[in-house]
């Protein structure tokens, strides 16, 4: 098979666009819709500090290398952040990653070690915090990465949800009957508060083709599954996507306006309550009760560790 705009060899055929692409015109497709997801959603404007959370896997790194080659062109400055969260055999390998590829491509970056913070996620399965690890593991990224990034003054923080993730969440927010959640979900929400703006400039990518950009591209990243993975409940969800998928080329897409165009403006109007962030007592982050869950976390086990209470 030949490429449709040159005649080099296709490396990719694209099913839901009956269109096999080369090397080249692969990345430029790739890059120019993530581009246009940007531009659609006004994620970014010139001159803004975007932070990228990456986690060393495909996804986030993927995000990496697309934003650094649309940073100059869309005229913004990058700044990369990971999270060490001290998951054996894990993290260690997921930072040396994510630190190769900020080295590589000469990007100012910072790296938190969540044990500064007093724990780490192995703490929370050994003192058997909760049964939803992935879940609290969630709260503590977000924490971590929204306090850090204000204080390296971010205007935006992007993440590497693809259009599968994006899907998977929304059908199980329609699952669950969680409207209210729904009613705040989109590629992109804004600063409010003390609460950085967050963009998901991959969520209108396949999965399957971040994938092959990262391998045409030669990026390395984290092969290692978190440990703790199995727990997540994605996994069904995502395969009853893909299921769709393959029986309905291109269906993902139309799932996803769907929602954007006909579904959230009617669950915001309805269900987005203007619930007003107060502040942790403890730590001054942005919170929805006196004290918010990332203390909580922190305070029971410090309590653990030194024998104040029995787990
Ligand atoms: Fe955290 Fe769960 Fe992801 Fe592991 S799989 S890094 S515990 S969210
Ligand atoms: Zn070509
Ligand atoms: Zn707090």
């Amino acid at each position: 098979m030949t490429c449709k705009f040159c005649e080099k060899p296709a490396l990719i055929y694209i099913r839901y666009a009956n269109i096999a692409l080369c090397r080249e015109h692969f990345i430029q497709f790739f890059e120019k819709r993530v581009k246009r997801t940007i531009e659609r959603f006004k994620m970014i404007s010139p001159g803004e500090n975007i932070g990228v959370a990456v986690s060393g896997g495909k996804d986030s790194l993927t995000l990496l290398h697309v934003l650094y080659s649309l940073s100059k062109l869309m005229d913004f400055k990058l700044i990369g952040f990971t999270i060490n969260l001290g998951i054996r055999k894990y993290s260690e390998e997921c930072v040396k990653i994510a630190l190769e590829n900020f080295r590589k491509l000469k990007l100012e970056y910072r790296i938190i070690n969540l044990r500064d913070y007093g724990f780490t996620i192995d703490d929370i399965v050994q003192y058997k915090i909760s049964k939803r690890v992935c879940g609290i593991c969630g709260t503590v990224k977000r924490y971590v990465l929204n306090k850090v990034a204000r204080e390296e003054n971010i205007d935006r923080l992007a993440t590497g949800h693809n259009l599968d993730d994006f899907l998977q969440v929304v059908l199980q927010g329609y699952i669950h009957g969680d409207l209210n959640y729904l009613s705040k979900y989109f590629p992109v929400t804004s600063s409010r508060d003390k609460l950085i703006s967050r963009i998901k400039p991959l969520v209108f990518t396949p999965e399957e083709e971040i994938e092959k950009y990262a391998m045409i591209k030669g990026i390395d990243y984290c092969m290692k599954k978190c440990p703790y993975s199995f727990q997540a409940s994605s996994h069904t969800l995502k395969k009853a996507i893909l299921l769709i998928e393959e029986n309905h080329p291109g269906i993902r897409f139309s799932m996803f306006n769907t929602y954007i165009k006909k579904i959230y403006p009617l669950i915001n109007a309805k269900y987005s309550e203007k619930l007003e962030l107060s502040e942790c007592s403890r730590c001054g982050e942005p919170s929805r009760k006196n004290i918010c869950l990332f203390c909580r976390v922190k305070t029971r086990i410090k309590s653990i560790k030194s024998g104040t209470i029995i787990n």
